[in-house]
């Protein structure tokens, strides 16, 4: 039994058809933590679509209405790239839901992990990307709204910059901010650390991408990582460890939500970095030890993955897991000294 709980549906799967986006990617997660004896059936938790007052929380009612009502304008589904169907606005509600129970879950366990959401594209008053509904940022908001947490960050490693997120949240401009304990030459890094700085507010926002890569305007997040194409796993996760430290001694969240994109995989096809899943597993561990030394509950969507074998996104994803377990897991030794 994991330390913590999985959010999962038989429903996650998005009727978008023959896709790049691989929505069996879900189901097939499941599946192989199950067979690994990763999880076990009691691991698992079942979430209920998100309400209309809870996306209405960061969406505008115009943008909510037309997703409802089958409104969307012909550019607006093409921005989408996925096709528009009322029970695609149905797993979009699912997978909020979902993460709105994994936020309300890992508060209580200080972990929980939602096997769908990451939607990092969606603005309030429109989606792009594979994203109609922000479901991290809802689940911020209504985790607010109940008066459970007043501040939160989110650790954004897909390797598409979190545009919506960063947008939703929004902070004051650019300021081209070196980081005071960077040594850019000891890694061979760009002499012109890739790292820019906003202000936060209630909601501090990190996203580490690949510059060159959708979306193309990028709207500032509190701390934006914009690394070069072809960055390795020494170099990314030098460079995720110092926003995180950064990120850490400026703004103190009562959430983390870890938004953990398998698309910085060296094999994906809409991404140009150069991970290995070695380094990508490595990279899940370093927030969750981030996270759990300061002792802040930290709740994870999975959002991209477009490898050229599915198999490799699902093993990226199912490691998410298992970083976590051996971060939560209470240690032998501890357990019998406790
Ligand atoms: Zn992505």
């Amino acid at each position: 039994m994991l330390p913590f709980k999985l959010v999962y549906s038989e429903r996650y799967f998005l009727p978008i058809g023959e896709h790049i986006f691989r929505a069996d990617k879900y189901r097939m997660i499941r599946d192989l933590l199950l067979q690994q004896y990763v999880a076990d059936e009691s691991d698992f938790i079942v979430p209920q679509p998100a309400s209309e007052a809870d996306v209405l929380l960061v969406h505008s009612p115009h943008y909510i209405n037309k997703l409802m009502e089958g409104g969307l304008s012909a550019r607006e589904e093409l921005e989408m790239e996925i096709p528009y169907s009322p029970q695609v606005v149905e797993v979009f509600m699912l997978h909020t839901g979902g993460s709105i129970l994994a936020a309300q879950q890992a508060l209580k366990d200080g972990a929980c992990i939602n096997l769908g959401g990451g939607f990092h594209h969606a603005f309030p008053e429109h989606g792009e990307g594979f994203c109609m509904i922000n479901d991290f940022a809802v689940a911020i908001r209504v985790m607010q709204k109940r008066g459970l947490i007043g501040r939160a960050m989110t650790v954004d490693c897909d390797v598409h910059q979190g545009n919506g997120t960063a947008f939703i949240f929004g902070n004051a401009a650019r300021r081209p901010d070196k980081l005071p304990s960077w040594s850019a030459a000891t890694l061979g890094a760009p002499q012109d650390p890739p790292i820019t700085e906003g202000r936060g507010k209630d909601v501090f926002t990190i996203s580490l991408h690949q510059e060159n890569n959708y979306p193309f305007v990028k709207p500032p997040s509190s701390i934006d990582v914009n690394l070069p194409d072809g960055c390795g796993d020494a170099e990314y996760l030098a460079w995720l460890d110092n926003a995180l430290s950064s990120a850490l001694r400026q703004f103190v969240p009562e959430l983390i939500c870890y938004v953990a994109g398998a698309d910085p995989y060296r094999e994906d096809q809409l991404g140009g970095l150069n991970l290995t899943i070695d380094g990508l597993k490595r990279r899940d561990e370093l927030v969750f030890r981030a996270a759990h030394a300061h002792d802040i509950p930290v709740m994870v969507t999975l959002a991209g993955g477009y490898a050229r074998r599915v198999e490799d996104t699902v093993a990226i994803h199912a490691n998410t897991v298992l970083a976590a377990a051996e971060v939560y897991q209470p240690r032998r030794d501890e357990a019998h000294t406790a």
